[in-house]
């Protein structure tokens, strides 16, 4: 079902269907419903009597029979580890299990962040045949932005010269960290994220009325992750982190201990999380409107300094930048929270 915050993008890819360029790189803000949003391009794309009035794929055909089984020998999903198990859409994990080595997976303790260039060559070999029962072949490529290095050269000659009929969909939220010699052989199509009320009207749907507040404002605002984050009690976890923080800030707790515990979480994640709270802190400071977090930890913006603080967000937004490198992570958390210490 097409979100209601996606019905007009949903409407021109639609119209644009019949003639659809071979490279499409969809981009959206994370949580908000790319994938879903890709995962029915690629349904559309392969139905062999799309209603083009109703703008949906007809739910009938052999097409969308085999789609809605995973099962459609036509449909591609190249991914990371950790995006399949993420387990969000039954959808990902049954089509990416057809790139991917699920055998080992129980034995790992770190499930792969990228998509390593063994998929890219097996899509490469089955996109050297026609397509089996539909017009077209699609490959979706969820979370595109993890491709290696190696993966995203051996794409880009897929790319650039296509095999007949071949439809390759990148959704990604983070287009800067693709190569730019991708980017530029493919269409854009942005998505918007919803505004405050359709995330609220969407989420009255999923979880519990009261829990709604708390669960947007943990999630930056994005109903498919405050959804994650209510199924998952994920909430605690979350408030921990800024419970952390905010007793940094305050003094009350040291930096290198909040390091320490932070840690032991996803590093990528928890950049995330400091950046956010610096954002929080600095509109408070600046325009006097107070974090939804305010009531629940003892820190006044009035001994803040707002010089430190924007320097503060500068150095999470570095950190942000390079933190796909080689990176110590446990140092640069250190020095992230002593200088958050020092902006009071
Ligand atoms: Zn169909």
């Amino acid at each position: 079902m097409v979100l209601p915050w996606h019905q007009q993008a949903w409407g021109r890819f639609c119209r644009g269907a019949p003639t659809v360029h071979h490279g499409q790189l969809v981009i959206a803000p994370p949580g908000t419903g790319l994938e879903g949003f890709c995962v029915d391009a690629g349904r559309l794309l392969l139905c062999s009597e799309p209603d083009a009035d109703r703008e949906t794929w007809c739910g009938k055909c052999q097409s969308c029979r085999l789609f809605a089984a995973h099962t459609h020998p036509d449909f591609h999903l190249v991914t990371t580890e950790q995006e399949s198990a993420r387990g969000e859409i039954d959808l990902v994990m049954a089509y990416s299990a057809r790139y991917q080595d699920t055998g080992n997976r129980q034995k790992k303790t770190r499930l792969s962040r990228t998509i390593p260039i063994d998929q890219i060559r097996k899509l490469i070999e089955r996109f050297s045949t026609h397509a089996h029962i539909s017009a077209r072949k699609v490959a979706l490529f969820i979370a595109a932005d993890r491709l290696n290095v190696n993966a995203a050269n051996a794409f880009l000659k897929l790319l650039e010269e296509p095999p007949d009929d071949s439809v390759f969909i990148l959704a990604t939220s983070e287009p800067s960290h693709l190569p730019k010699t991708v980017i530029s052989r493919c269409v854009q199509f942005a998505l918007p994220g919803p505004d405050r009320e359709q995330a609220r009207s969407w989420l009255e749907e999923h979880i519990p009325a009261d829990e709604i507040e708390a669960a947007l404002a943990l999630s930056r605002n994005r109903p498919l992750a405050a959804r994650s984050v209510h199924a998952s009690g994920d909430a605690e976890t979350r408030l921990d982190v800024l419970r952390r923080l905010a007793g940094v800030l305050s003094g009350a707790m040291p930096a290198l201990d909040a390091a320490a515990a932070l840690g032991k979480a996803e590093f990528e994640e928890v950049l995330q999380w400091i950046q956010s709270f610096a954002a929080d802190v600095i509109r408070w400071k600046e325009t006097g409107v107070a974090p939804w977090w305010e009531q629940r930890f003892t820190i006044s913006p009035d001994n803040i300094s707002s010089r430190r603080l924007f320097g503060f967000y500068d150095k999470v937004t570095h950190y942000r930048s390079i933190s796909r490198g080689n990176l110590n992570e446990q140092l640069a958390l250190e020095e992230l929270l002593i200088f958050l210490r020092k902006t009071a």
